[in-house]
């Protein structure tokens, strides 16, 4: 019989609650304190996440284009597993949707996409620093389906929303919850403009001002078996220390310099509006939107080990008694995204 760690996690709660609650019951977690963490993070497993992207860039899903059949299938395959990890839900009228509409009037197809975000929520277990929130995001749309082809998004961004799935899944399984709030955003729309993470800015379903931090997921399952490009954080230096720190445990190589990404995914819409943000990505490649982008060519022990250093950070930002600061490099021009975007 091999060791298993979720048969320990099982055990885990009984453990935390006779040996270790006291103690922290008694202090705030002190920063680079892993070690409550290191338990519930091998519950990210590679196996899982590439469970998640056969599904999400299977034929049944089309390319997840958005306000398309297999968009919406999307959506309702990442609620469902929220609803599984027994998240709340994040939107309003307690529903995991934020559902919206997209006019595009100069389109020759439909005038109005229906769409939605997917929302969940781990409330922190302090009574005021739970009024704060970090937020981990990933956009599940993709390209859909042109000239008979389906664009499969595996890498963009099946890959992330992986990775988001099993960080919600790694918080929810942890016997002492973080102090601030974790909040979990599936967004929408992402490929026609960062349309989806714009609606939740517009309306937020949690204070802005009380929004810590955006931890990004988009593009995490290609390239270099060791490397990830991190991106954003230099406006951000504690939390950019702090990424450092909990990558000491993870032993990923930071690549740093993708300055020009910045503005192409949804970490942009919360950098906008002086959110410090962290932007994880493997860079491009040459299935980059095409129909190539295909589960059999990621990596999944890149996106465990992506999304286990980001959960980490999440969970150390959750727990600091002081909020990480912003500190935009130059004046951002806040225009609608761009087309050419992840
Ligand atoms: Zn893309």
């Amino acid at each position: 019989m091999t060791f298993s760690y979720k048969t320990a996690l099982k055990i885990l709660p009984l453990a935390f609650i006779l040996i270790i609650s006291p103690i922290w019951a008694s202090s705030k977690t002190k920063p680079f304190d892993f070690s409550a963490a290191k338990l519930p993070m091998y519950s990210i497993t590679l196996k899982e996440s590439q469970q998640h992207v056969n599904i999400l860039a299977s034929e049944a899903f089309q390319g997840r284009a958005t306000g398309t059949e297999g968009g919406f299938r999307a959506a309702q395959y990442i609620a469902d597993q929220f609803a599984n990890y027994n998240l709340l839900p994040g939107g309003k009228n307690n529903q995991y949707f934020q559902n919206f509409e997209i006019a595009r009037p100069l389109s020759p197809d439909e005038d109005i996409l229906k769409t939605q975000n997917i929302i969940a929520m781990q409330p922190g277990r302090d009574p005021e620093l739970s009024k704060e929130a970090v937020i981990i995001g990933a956009h599940f749309d993709h390209l859909g389906k042109k000239n008979g082809k389906i664009y499969f998004g595996a890498d963009d961004n099946a890959s992330g929303i992986a990775g988001l799935l099993e960080i919600a899944e790694a918080f929810s399984r942890m016997p002492i919850k973080p102090l601030r709030t974790i909040i979990f955003i599936a967004f929408t729309a992402e490929e026609l403009g960062l349309l989806g993470s714009d609606h939740y800015m517009k309306n937020p379903t949690f204070p802005l001002r009380k929004t810590v931090a955006m931890i990004n997921l988009d593009m995490i399952s290609r390239n270099e078996p060791n490397n990830v490009t991190v991106i954003g954080s230099n406006r951000s230096p504690g939390l950019d220390a702090l990424n450092k720190a909990a990558n000491e445990e993870i032993g990923l190589t930071l690549e740093y310099g993708g300055e020009g990404y910045f503005t192409r995914s949804d970490q942009y819409s919360f950098a906008r509006h002086d959110i410090p943000v962290i932007f994880y990505n493997t860079k491009s490649h040459k299935d980059y939107h095409r129909s190539t982008d295909i589960s059999e060519k990621i990596n999944p022990e890149k996106i465990a080990r992506i999304s286990r250093l980001a959960f980490l950070l999440a969970w150390q930002v959750a727990n600091m008694n002081e909020r990480p600061v912003y500190h935009p490099l130059f004046k951002t021009v806040k225009t609608k995204g761009q087309n050419d975007v992840n």
